[in-house]
């Protein structure tokens, strides 16, 4: 039996883990800090690309315990040695197919079927890009995709926000508390934002709106120093001067090989119940998989103490189960 392992219950096959982890961002390896002290020896499947949204963020402030200023990847690096030292096991690879209708539960990996007792997704979201290739070159550079984290490097300056949403109105709003100017971007004549977010967003004499338009390039070599944009009613295609980018045009959660397996929202986020819990129970949720709201590092790895609390109460009762049958 390998670490880890526990026999299979009483009427199923073959050995399984206690608990898998899917994703590595903050809830994930918090799950794995909580899980190796709750004694379940947990698997991480991290991803190829482990680490989630920190790997492209900058210096993090609000992340309590940083008293100085911390880049992402360093965060997250952080998190895993600890977790490390703590006996998880990290595997830096993709889950390509889980099967929640038996159990225990599978996930498959290119190595192989792990079966697990319990099983945490953790595997986030991503923002949607605007798939322009000076996006990506000056992402965490003037370029990003969180005010909150981002928006006090702002001050005094001159910032625009892409998107019509629910997530550009709140962004934009934040934004004018730090910067001198937010222009809002939008590629429609219409916001798609909440009455709410949007009239809060209209009487704010910091924050104007840039009808009808798209952005097509963002200008700076190191750093941001505007973008280019289009009308789409007029082709009229011009230069703004700025400092920063803020893109909110939505976040699509990795949620596609989940889909028969546990309920997802039209949106494709997971359907929460009793917090934590999916409509598979033995299956749990944590973080920006689930978590539209709050998206932040720190509500992550809250989630993922959280899902992990839940999770071990479930594999207690199941290693129980088994021990009294
Ligand atoms: P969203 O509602 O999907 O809005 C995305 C916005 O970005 C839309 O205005 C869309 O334009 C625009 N957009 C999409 N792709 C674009 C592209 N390639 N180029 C330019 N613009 C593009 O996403 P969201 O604002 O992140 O909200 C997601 C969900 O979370 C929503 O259900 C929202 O209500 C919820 N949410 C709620 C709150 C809150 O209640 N406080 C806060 C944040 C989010 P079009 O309008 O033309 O489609």
């Amino acid at each position: 039996m390998r670490r880890g392992e526990v026999e299979g219950l009483e009427d199923m096959e073959g050995k399984a883990e206690k608990l898998v982890i899917i994703g590595s961002g903050p809830a994930g390896l918090t799950a794995a800090i909580y899980g190796c002290r709750a004694d379940l020896d947990p698997l991480v499947f991290m991803g190829s690309r482990y680490g989630g949204q920190l790997m492209l963020t900058s210096e993090v402030e609000n992340f309590p315990g940083f008293p100085d200023p911390v880049l992402g990847p360093d965060l997250i690096a952080r998190m895993k040695s600890q977790a490390e030292r703590l006996g998880a096991r990290l595997v830096q690879e993709d889950v390509e197919r889980v099967n929640f209708r038996t159990y225990p539960f599978e996930v498959y990996t290119s190595s192989g079927v792990t079966k697990a007792l319990a099983v945490i997704l953790a595997m986030g979201a991503n923002p949607r890009r605007l798939n322009l290739p000076s996006e990506m070159h000056l992402m965490g550079k003037g370029v990003s995709n969180c005010a909150v984290c981002d928006g006090f490097f702002f001050r005094g300056k001159k910032v625009a926000v892409v998107g019509g949403g629910d997530t550009a109105m709140e962004e934009a709003n934040f934004l004018a508390k730090f910067a001198s100017q937010v222009q809002v971007i939008h590629r429609r004549d219409e916001l798609r934002a909440s009455a709410s977010l949007r009239d809060e967003a209209f009487a704010n004499p910091k924050i104007s709106f840039i009808w009808d338009s798209v952005v097509t390039g963002v200008i700076g070599d190191t750093k941001v120093h505007g973008v280019k944009i289009k009308n789409l009613k007029t082709g009229k295609e011009s230069e703004l001067p700025l400092d920063g980018l803020f893109v909110a045009i939505g976040y699509d959660p990795n949620t596609e090989m989940l889909r028969e397996q546990v309920e997802l929202d039209p949106k494709g986020y997971v359907v929460t119940r009793n917090r934590t819990e999916s409509s598979t129970p033995g299956v749990f949720v944590a973080g920006d998989v689930h978590d539209f709201r709050y998206r932040q590092a720190i509500t992550a790895a809250a989630d993922g103490c959280k899902a992990l609390l839940d999770a071990e109460k479930f594999i207690k009762q199941k290693l129980e189960l088994k021990v009294t049958s």
